[in-house]
Protein backbone atom coordinates (compact mmCIF):
# COMPACT_ATOMS: atom_id res chain seq x y z
CA UNK A 1 0.00 0.00 0.00
CA UNK A 2 1.38 3.39 -0.87
CA UNK A 3 0.14 6.36 0.98
CA UNK A 4 1.06 10.00 0.99
CA UNK A 5 3.39 11.32 3.66
CA UNK A 6 1.00 12.49 6.37
CA UNK A 7 1.42 15.62 8.49
CA UNK A 8 -1.10 16.19 11.26
CA UNK A 9 -1.24 19.39 13.26
CA UNK A 10 -2.70 19.15 16.74
CA UNK A 11 -3.71 22.60 17.92
CA UNK A 12 -5.01 21.20 21.23
CA UNK A 13 -6.81 23.80 23.41
CA UNK A 14 -4.99 26.74 21.86
CA UNK A 15 -5.81 29.78 19.78
CA UNK A 16 -8.81 31.94 19.14
CA UNK A 17 -10.54 33.09 15.96
CA UNK A 18 -7.99 35.86 15.51
CA UNK A 19 -4.81 33.81 15.94
CA UNK A 20 -6.13 30.73 14.16
CA UNK A 21 -7.44 32.97 11.37
CA UNK A 22 -3.92 34.38 10.92
CA UNK A 23 -2.37 30.92 10.92
CA UNK A 24 -4.94 29.76 8.36
CA UNK A 25 -4.14 32.73 6.14
CA UNK A 26 -0.43 31.83 6.23
CA UNK A 27 -1.23 28.18 5.47
CA UNK A 28 -3.59 29.02 2.62
CA UNK A 29 -0.93 31.17 0.98
CA UNK A 30 1.85 28.59 1.37
CA UNK A 31 3.24 26.33 -1.30
CA UNK A 32 2.72 22.77 -0.09
CA UNK A 33 4.24 19.58 -1.47
CA UNK A 34 1.34 17.93 -3.37
CA UNK A 35 2.57 14.51 -2.22
CA UNK A 36 1.79 15.30 1.40
CA UNK A 37 -1.56 15.01 3.16
CA UNK A 38 -1.99 17.70 5.81
CA UNK A 39 -4.72 17.54 8.46
CA UNK A 40 -5.20 20.07 11.27
CA UNK A 41 -6.78 19.09 14.59
CA UNK A 42 -8.87 22.08 15.64
CA UNK A 43 -10.64 22.72 18.95
CA UNK A 44 -14.23 21.46 18.75
CA UNK A 45 -15.80 24.88 19.03
CA UNK A 46 -13.81 26.11 16.03
CA UNK A 47 -14.31 23.12 13.72
CA UNK A 48 -16.88 24.94 11.59
CA UNK A 49 -14.85 28.14 11.56
CA UNK A 50 -11.61 26.38 10.62
CA UNK A 51 -13.25 24.23 7.94
CA UNK A 52 -14.86 27.28 6.35
CA UNK A 53 -11.60 29.29 6.25
CA UNK A 54 -8.95 26.67 5.56
CA UNK A 55 -8.15 25.88 1.93
CA UNK A 56 -9.66 22.59 0.73
CA UNK A 57 -6.17 21.20 0.10
CA UNK A 58 -5.89 20.81 3.88
CA UNK A 59 -7.95 18.36 5.92
CA UNK A 60 -9.42 19.15 9.33
CA UNK A 61 -9.71 16.81 12.32
CA UNK A 62 -11.64 16.91 15.55
CA UNK A 63 -9.49 16.14 18.59
CA UNK A 64 -11.92 13.64 20.10
CA UNK A 65 -15.39 12.13 19.70
CA UNK A 66 -17.64 9.75 21.62
CA UNK A 67 -18.45 6.08 20.96
CA UNK A 68 -22.21 6.35 20.27
CA UNK A 69 -24.29 8.42 17.81
CA UNK A 70 -26.27 10.59 20.24
CA UNK A 71 -27.84 10.84 23.67
CA UNK A 72 -27.40 12.16 27.18
CA UNK A 73 -23.62 12.62 27.15
CA UNK A 74 -23.05 16.20 28.21
CA UNK A 75 -19.99 17.74 26.66
CA UNK A 76 -19.40 15.01 24.09
CA UNK A 77 -19.61 15.16 20.30
CA UNK A 78 -20.42 12.40 17.80
CA UNK A 79 -18.70 11.49 14.53
CA UNK A 80 -21.94 12.46 12.73
CA UNK A 81 -21.70 15.99 14.18
CA UNK A 82 -18.08 16.22 13.08
CA UNK A 83 -19.05 15.20 9.57
CA UNK A 84 -21.92 17.69 9.63
CA UNK A 85 -19.27 20.43 9.96
CA UNK A 86 -17.56 19.17 6.80
CA UNK A 87 -14.74 17.63 8.84
CA UNK A 88 -13.47 14.18 7.88
CA UNK A 89 -10.92 13.20 10.51
CA UNK A 90 -10.68 12.66 14.25
CA UNK A 91 -7.67 12.26 16.54
CA UNK A 92 -8.30 9.44 19.05
CA UNK A 93 -6.28 8.12 21.97
CA UNK A 94 -4.02 11.13 22.26
CA UNK A 95 -1.86 10.76 25.37
CA UNK A 96 -3.57 13.76 26.94
CA UNK A 97 -6.92 12.00 26.53
CA UNK A 98 -5.41 8.82 27.97
CA UNK A 99 -3.50 10.33 30.89
CA UNK A 100 -5.20 13.63 31.75
CA UNK A 101 -8.77 12.46 31.13
CA UNK A 102 -8.27 8.79 31.99
CA UNK A 103 -9.43 7.21 28.73
CA UNK A 104 -8.81 3.47 28.64
CA UNK A 105 -7.50 1.39 25.73
CA UNK A 106 -10.98 -0.18 25.56
CA UNK A 107 -12.80 3.15 25.24
CA UNK A 108 -10.37 4.30 22.57
CA UNK A 109 -11.04 1.08 20.68
CA UNK A 110 -14.81 1.65 20.87
CA UNK A 111 -14.45 5.23 19.69
CA UNK A 112 -12.23 4.09 16.82
CA UNK A 113 -14.83 1.57 15.66
CA UNK A 114 -17.66 4.08 15.85
CA UNK A 115 -15.73 6.87 14.10
CA UNK A 116 -14.75 4.52 11.26
CA UNK A 117 -18.31 3.18 10.91
CA UNK A 118 -19.43 6.77 10.44
CA UNK A 119 -16.92 7.49 7.72
CA UNK A 120 -14.29 9.49 9.61
CA UNK A 121 -10.59 8.92 9.11
CA UNK A 122 -8.88 8.19 12.44
CA UNK A 123 -5.49 9.40 13.63
CA UNK A 124 -4.98 6.83 16.39
CA UNK A 125 -2.30 7.69 18.94
CA UNK A 126 -0.16 5.24 20.87
CA UNK A 127 2.90 5.67 23.04
CA UNK A 128 4.54 4.87 26.34
CA UNK A 129 5.09 7.08 29.41
CA UNK A 130 8.56 7.73 30.79
CA UNK A 131 8.17 5.33 33.73
CA UNK A 132 6.99 2.63 31.32
CA UNK A 133 10.03 3.17 29.10
CA UNK A 134 12.35 3.15 32.12
CA UNK A 135 10.61 0.04 33.44
CA UNK A 136 11.37 -1.76 30.17
CA UNK A 137 7.73 -2.23 29.18
CA UNK A 138 7.56 0.14 26.20
CA UNK A 139 6.76 -2.55 23.68
CA UNK A 140 4.25 -4.28 25.95
CA UNK A 141 2.33 -1.00 26.45
CA UNK A 142 2.47 0.10 22.82
CA UNK A 143 1.52 -3.38 21.63
CA UNK A 144 -1.51 -3.50 23.95
CA UNK A 145 -2.66 -0.05 22.76
CA UNK A 146 -2.15 -0.99 19.11
CA UNK A 147 -3.92 -4.34 19.51
CA UNK A 148 -7.12 -2.77 20.87
CA UNK A 149 -7.13 -0.34 17.96
CA UNK A 150 -6.40 -3.13 15.45
CA UNK A 151 -9.24 -5.23 16.90
CA UNK A 152 -11.63 -2.40 16.05
CA UNK A 153 -10.46 -1.63 12.52
CA UNK A 154 -11.89 -3.33 9.45
CA UNK A 155 -10.63 -0.88 6.83
CA UNK A 156 -7.07 0.31 7.43
CA UNK A 157 -7.20 2.74 4.52
CA UNK A 158 -8.80 5.33 6.82
CA UNK A 159 -6.44 4.89 9.77
CA UNK A 160 -3.05 6.31 10.55
CA UNK A 161 -1.17 5.34 13.70
CA UNK A 162 0.77 8.06 15.47
CA UNK A 163 3.50 6.71 17.68
CA UNK A 164 4.09 9.44 20.21
CA UNK A 165 6.18 8.60 23.24
CA UNK A 166 4.52 10.56 26.04
CA UNK A 167 7.90 11.76 27.35
CA UNK A 168 8.54 13.43 23.99
CA UNK A 169 5.31 15.43 23.88
CA UNK A 170 5.70 19.12 24.55
CA UNK A 171 9.08 18.55 26.20
CA UNK A 172 11.44 19.40 23.37
CA UNK A 173 12.78 15.81 23.52
CA UNK A 174 12.12 14.22 20.16
CA UNK A 175 12.51 10.46 20.23
CA UNK A 176 15.78 9.78 18.48
CA UNK A 177 15.08 7.84 15.31
CA UNK A 178 17.83 5.31 15.84
CA UNK A 179 17.52 4.57 19.53
CA UNK A 180 13.92 4.36 20.37
CA UNK A 181 11.44 5.35 17.82
CA UNK A 182 12.11 2.99 14.99
CA UNK A 183 13.03 0.19 17.35
CA UNK A 184 9.70 0.43 19.15
CA UNK A 185 7.91 0.65 15.85
CA UNK A 186 9.75 -2.35 14.47
CA UNK A 187 9.39 -4.47 17.60
CA UNK A 188 5.68 -3.79 17.94
CA UNK A 189 5.18 -4.81 14.33
CA UNK A 190 7.21 -7.99 14.84
CA UNK A 191 5.14 -8.83 17.93
CA UNK A 192 2.04 -8.49 15.79
CA UNK A 193 3.48 -10.85 13.28
CA UNK A 194 4.26 -13.50 15.91
CA UNK A 195 0.97 -13.01 17.71
CA UNK A 196 -1.23 -13.34 14.71
CA UNK A 197 0.96 -15.03 12.15
CA UNK A 198 -0.32 -12.40 9.79
CA UNK A 199 2.63 -11.17 7.86
CA UNK A 200 0.31 -8.91 5.91
CA UNK A 201 -0.56 -6.99 9.06
CA UNK A 202 3.12 -6.55 9.80
CA UNK A 203 3.70 -4.85 6.49
CA UNK A 204 0.49 -2.93 6.79
CA UNK A 205 1.44 -1.52 10.16
CA UNK A 206 4.88 -0.66 8.91
CA UNK A 207 3.15 1.54 6.38
CA UNK A 208 0.94 3.30 8.84
CA UNK A 209 3.25 4.56 11.49
CA UNK A 210 4.14 8.13 11.92
CA UNK A 211 5.86 9.94 14.69
CA UNK A 212 5.16 12.60 17.14
CA UNK A 213 6.58 14.47 20.06
CA UNK A 214 8.30 17.82 19.75
CA UNK A 215 8.75 17.65 15.97
CA UNK A 216 9.96 21.05 14.77
CA UNK A 217 11.15 22.78 11.65
CA UNK A 218 14.66 21.92 12.84
CA UNK A 219 14.15 18.16 13.29
CA UNK A 220 11.58 17.36 10.62
CA UNK A 221 13.90 16.74 7.68
CA UNK A 222 16.08 14.18 9.46
CA UNK A 223 13.03 12.38 10.82
CA UNK A 224 11.24 12.42 7.48
CA UNK A 225 14.24 10.84 5.80
CA UNK A 226 14.05 7.73 8.05
CA UNK A 227 12.78 4.59 6.44
CA UNK A 228 9.40 3.66 7.98
CA UNK A 229 8.55 7.17 9.14
CA UNK A 230 5.46 8.02 7.15
CA UNK A 231 4.49 11.30 8.73
CA UNK A 232 4.25 13.45 11.82
CA UNK A 233 1.74 14.58 14.41
CA UNK A 234 2.86 18.03 15.45
CA UNK A 235 1.64 19.93 18.50
CA UNK A 236 3.35 23.18 19.47
CA UNK A 237 5.05 23.81 16.14
CA UNK A 238 1.77 23.38 14.23
CA UNK A 239 0.59 26.70 15.66
CA UNK A 240 3.55 28.55 14.18
CA UNK A 241 4.59 29.45 10.64
CA UNK A 242 7.29 26.72 10.85
CA UNK A 243 4.43 24.25 10.35
CA UNK A 244 4.80 25.04 6.62
CA UNK A 245 8.42 23.87 6.75
CA UNK A 246 7.30 20.65 8.46
CA UNK A 247 4.66 20.01 5.79
CA UNK A 248 7.40 20.26 3.20
CA UNK A 249 9.91 18.10 5.10
CA UNK A 250 9.99 15.51 2.32
CA UNK A 251 10.21 18.00 -0.55
P1 LIG B 1 4.29 18.45 20.58
O1 LIG B 1 2.90 17.68 20.68
O2 LIG B 1 4.69 18.48 19.13
O3 LIG B 1 4.01 19.82 21.14
O4 LIG B 1 5.28 17.70 21.40
C1 LIG B 1 2.66 16.55 19.90
C2 LIG B 1 1.31 15.99 20.23
O5 LIG B 1 0.84 16.13 21.35
O6 LIG B 1 0.67 15.37 19.37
Amino acid sequence: MTRKFFVGGNWKMNGDKKSLGELIQTMNGAKVDPNVEVVCGAPTIYLDFVRSKLDAKFGVAAQNCYKVPKGAFTGEISPAMIKDCGVNWVILGHSERRHVFGESDELIGQKTAHALENGLGVIACIGEKLDEREGGITEKVVFAQTKVIADNVKDWSKVVLAYEPVWAIGTGKTASPQQSLLRTHHNVCIKFMYSYFIIFLYFLLMNLFFVSGSVTGGTCKELASQKDVDGFLVGGASLKPEFIEIMNAKA
